[in-house]
């Protein structure tokens, strides 16, 4: 028997580059998408769709209405449950495919966490929207061997790279300096539409099914390999960018072993959110916070919302406070961190 429904995938296997072996690859595959936004919901819903046999999600927020122009895995009653994004896709991608398991992970990917988050899986790929969260996933990439596919949208302009270690140009190869918080243009400032996210999503989908059907190391045409695609779609320009040069002189990172951000010295602590009035407070030392017990409390606060994830509470007038059982904090309503920072501390502490 095959590992695989054959007619449910038969268009796929007749595609010659996929064929039989392909599929039962992409069956056997373990994939973590990272971030659950406009690029991971494509991402992960074209991987299902794939065959694609275990999905682990990794997201640290909740749906909201501005998603939904590009957020193609949710809808208004998402919205309305207020459950983790991660949750939320799960279900949604349990009624795609019911033979692919998906491991749904409500949490804020860090140094702490990474070797839990991405542990365990064959590729990473890059749902994210800032690049803190990407230099440590490509340095965790690089520290394990491991491949990734990076990608970014931002106004109609995307970007995708698929970075394998030791054959490939790395994100840091590519990008030497992260970029200061503040210094580039964000779907905050410069917006983005919805088909940008989904090209971008598309491609990155395209390239984790060639790496796990057809790897660098299997493959008879190196001319895939190395080449980061830029795309304009408003002024419909599309074109790769050779990074054989990048490759061959390396970095810090794939040649040295420098893992700035994996090792803590690089990445901060409270964050104001891309695409939101909203700042995110990382958790105490320690972490976990005991959401029932938190709820009584909160009741003195203001209004109090909850589920088994997170609980939610109106601090102030147009202010909320999310707490999540990871002990993270999301203050909605405010970009000030001092503030958000305050707000967390006056409410879980009392
Ligand atoms: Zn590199």
């Amino acid at each position: 028997m095959k590992a695989y429904d054959e007619e449910r995938y038969s268009r796929q296997v007749r595609f010659g580059q996929v064929g039989t072996v392909g599929q039962e690859r992409l069956a056997a595959a373990r994939v973590a998408v990272v971030g659950c936004g406009a690029l991971g919901s494509v991402v992960a819903m074209a991987l299902v769709r794939a065959g694609v046999g275990f999905l682990r999600l990794i997201d640290r927020d909740v749906p909201e209405v501005s998603n939904l122009p590009r957020q193609v895995l949710f809808d208004e009653a998402d919205v309305a449950a207020g459950l983790p994004k991660v949750v939320a896709a799960a279900r949604h991608l349990g009624r795609i495919n019911g033979a692919a398991t998906i491991e749904p992970a409500v949490a804020d990917l860090t140094a702490a966490n990474a070797a839990r988050l991405l542990g365990g899986v064959d590729l990473l790929v890059d749902g994210t929207d800032n690049f803190a969260a990407r230099f440590l996933l490509n340095e965790f990439a690089c520290r394990e061997g491991l491949p990734w596919v990076h990608g970014g949208a931002i106004g109609a302009e995307g970007r995708v790279l698929a970075v394998v270690p030791g054959r490939t140009a790395c994100l840091r190869c590519l990008i030497p300096e992260p970029p200061a918080p503040g210094s580039l243009p964000t779907c905050d400032t410069a917006g983005i539409i919805g088909p940008a996210a989904l090209v971008v999503g598309a491609v990155e989908a395209a390239e984790a099914m060639k790496l796990i059907v057809s790897p660098p190391g299997d493959d008879a045409d190196q001319r895939r390999w190395n080449r980061l695609l830029v795309c304009d779609l408003w002024d419909h320009v599309w074109r790769t960018v050779d990074l054989a040069p990048l490759a061959e002189r390396g970095c810090p990172t794939c040649r040295e072993h420098d893992h700035p951000w994996l090792d803590g010295r690089l990445g901060g602590e409270a964050v104001v959110l891309c695409g939101r009035e909203a700042v995110q407070v990382a958790a105490p030392p320690g972490g976990t916070v005991d959401l029932q017990a938190f709820a009584r409390r909160a009741a003195v606060l203001g209004k109090v919302t909850a589920n088994p994830w997170i609980v939610r509470v109106v601090v102030e007038p147009g202010i909320e406070l999310a707490v999540f059982a990871d002990g993270r904090a999301i203050v909605s309503g405010t970009r000030d961190e001092a503030r958000a920072r305050g707000i967390v501390a006056r409410s879980l502490g009392a």
